[in-house]
């Protein structure tokens, strides 16, 4: 059976349940996919000290939850489903996932962003068994061992501060002398004396019996000298890639991945397709921000209906 809606939202990250609940107020009555995390990235870290109207902080997750059920109570219909194919070639839009097809005079795209991986074979040898992309998740189990957080953007930088209440031990290994993070983290790294920072330094090789890591091999671009940096885990936090892959061919994305919208807009090539959020902005990956081009994406949905 096809599930019919005037306008489908895919992504529950900030982008997507802000268009939600502006579409709930404008009686759209749409339906948010949540994609394979639901609450997106946010739900994958700890303290947001950053986001507007909670002075003391709120949790990640906590935020999340509160803005699903600000457009749950505006009669946003949220599903967990994922969205294998589209046709954006005449309206209304198709969408597959593997056990529904939906149709929609219009779609929302806020799909955010994922991980990105170095890319090497001891990289995906050790997933799970020391290797991992996310320090909120998989933190607990390195209690009182050593580990490596690789990176340094302000993922790597709470990363790693977040990984002093647990492990003996934290390790920053970063390609560059100097970091990238916001300044007032960075000073906190530094005051930390369970962190040590491992400059010019570029990631050559996970290491282990094949059943357990054992230590990052890295290579100073200085002195090109190799060596073993041992530790139980290894944290990769070296930025996000946009999850845009399923509108390939459908849709202008840039040379990055990021899907083009035009200027001031949520517009896409495609009249009656909007994207918001991280998977248009390579720049300024704040949950503040992606829940603004939601915002600005329903208004102009509602404009695109009328
Ligand atoms: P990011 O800012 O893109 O930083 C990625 C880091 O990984 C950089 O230090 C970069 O090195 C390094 N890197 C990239 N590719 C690499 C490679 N192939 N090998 C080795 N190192 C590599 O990513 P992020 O830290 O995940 O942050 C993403 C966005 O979310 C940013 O806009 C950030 O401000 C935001 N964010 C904000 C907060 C907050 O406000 N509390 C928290 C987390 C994230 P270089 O420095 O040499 O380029």
């Amino acid at each position: 059976m096809t599930v019919k809606s005037k306008v489908i939202v895919l992504g529950t990250g900030p982008a997507g349940y802000t268009a939600g609940v502006y579409m709930g107020r404008a009686n759209l009555n749409p339906i948010i996919l949540s994609g394979d995390v639901e609450g997106g990235q946010l739900t994958k870290t700890t303290d947001v000290e950053n986001y507007p109207g909670f002075p003391e902080g709120i949790q990640g997750f906590d935020l999340m939850m509160k803005m699903k059920s600000q457009a749950e109570r505006f009669g946003a219909e949220i599903k967990r489903d994922t969205i294998t194919g589209v046709d954006f070639s005449k309206r209304p839009f198709i969408l597959k996932s593997d056990n529904e097809t939906y149709e929609a005079d219009s779609v929302v795209i806020a799909t955010g962003a994922k991980p990105r991986t170095f890319g090497i074979e001891s990289e995906e040898k050790y997933l799970n068994k020391g290797v991992s992309y996310c320090a909120t998740c998989d933190g607990f189990f390195f209690k009182g061992k050593t580990v490596a957080v690789l990176g340094g953007g302000d993922t790597a930088v709470e990363e790693a501060l977040y990984l002093t209440n647990f492990c003996k031990k934290v390790y920053l290994i970063h390609r560059r002398d100097a970091l990238r993070a916001e300044k007032i983290q960075q000073q906190k790294l530094f005051d930390n004396d369970k962190i040590e920072i491992v400059w010019d330094s570029l990631v050559q090789e996970f290491v282990g019996d094949g059943e357990k890591l054992s230590a990052v091999r890295v290579k100073n671009k200085n002195t090109e000298e190799v060596s073993d940096v041992e530790v139980d885990g290894a944290f990769v936090a070296i930025g996000y890639v946009p999850n845009s892959q399923i509108f390939q061919g459908s849709l202008d994305i840039d040379e990055l991945g990021y899907i083009k919208v035009k200027e001031y807009s949520t517009e896409t090539s495609v009249e009656g397709v909007f994207a918001c959020g991280d998977v248009t902005e390579p720049n300024y990956k704040q949950a503040v921000i992606a829940a603004g081009t939601g915002a600005k994406a329903s208004i102009e949905v509602e404009k695109f209906l009328a």
